[in-house]
């Protein structure tokens, strides 16, 4: 479709898996997508290659989420790119799964780190750069708000301060239309998660679907929350599950 016909997006984390999938989604409905990654060079060129190939502008940025002089960094430079930010979204992310008893203050450090000080540091730096009625879109996690198996207590609760974030975000940025989601995957198959891990041989048969979700399917949610279609949607926390936390 051409919905997203003339935006302009920045997708943190979109050399691979879910924002890989959103980058090149975003593309297909018409927009022009800076991705950022921390170093998987091939990778951020395939999603480059993926973006222009849909006849859009595509760049990649190298910059550490999170690091919020590289992140502020990274998103004038999308801005400057493009001319202007009309879509953020935040996938960069990653887990430490241990049980507490096995837990360092570390650990909880280096996610907050990325999954909500680079959330942060981005919309920050965004913000300028954004005029009315754009979109912020958080990927969260269903660990946001359901424990179902254990060692995840320091990734859900990263993942549940960027609901924290979302909505206050919402709040206050809704006067300039700008509306603020977060999207939460179930088991999702990529390099974080893979179909073919020992996780998914826990998690599979707790999905009432039966399987994992795909990136793609991630990245229609995004893609449909990013567009006029969803003008009426802010401060909303979007499972996409396959049932996983039902
Ligand atoms: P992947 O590990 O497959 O991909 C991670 C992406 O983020 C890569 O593009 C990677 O870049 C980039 N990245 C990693 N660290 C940084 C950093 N410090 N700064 C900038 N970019 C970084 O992850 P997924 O696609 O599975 O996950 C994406 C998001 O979805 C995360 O927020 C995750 O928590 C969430 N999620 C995933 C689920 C799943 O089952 N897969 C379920 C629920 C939520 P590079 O290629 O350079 O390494």
């Amino acid at each position: 479709s051409n919905r997203l016909e003339g935006k302009k997006a920045i997708v943190t984390g979109g050399s691979r898996g879910i924002g890989a999938a959103i980058a090149r989604r975003l593309a297909a409905d018409g927009a022009d997508v800076v991705i950022t990654f921390a170093g998987n060079q091939d990778a951020a060129n395939q999603t480059v290659a993926a973006i222009t190939a849909a006849g859009r502008k595509g760049y990649a940025v190298q910059a550490d989420g999170a690091d919020p002089e590289a992140q502020k960094a990274a998103f004038d430079s999308a801005a400057e790119k493009l001319g202007g930010i009309d879509i953020v979204v935040h996938n960069a992310g990653f887990g430490i799964f241990v049980p507490v008893e096995q837990d360092t203050p570390d650990n909880l450090r280096r996610q907050l780190a990325l999954n909500v000080e680079g959330v942060h540091s981005g919309t920050i730096a965004a913000l300028p750069h954004m005029p009315d009625g754009g979109r912020i879109i958080v990927i969260g996690s269903v660990n946001g708000h359901t424990a179902p198996f254990p060692g995840a207590s320091t990734y859900g609760a990263t993942k549940a301060a960027v609901q924290g974030l979302a909505r206050g975000w919402a709040q206050d940025l809704a006067k300039r239309n700008i509306l603020v989601n977060v999207v939460q995957p179930g088991p999702i198959d990529t390099d974080l998660n893979p179909t073919d891990g020992d996780f998914s041989k826990i998690l599979t048969p707790m999905i009432p679907l039966g399987r994992y979700g795909t990136a793609d399917e991630v990245a229609a949610l995004t893609a449909f929350l990013a567009s006029d279609e969803a003008s009426f949607i802010t401060g909303a926390m979007i499972d996409i599950d396959g049932g996983f936390s039902i």
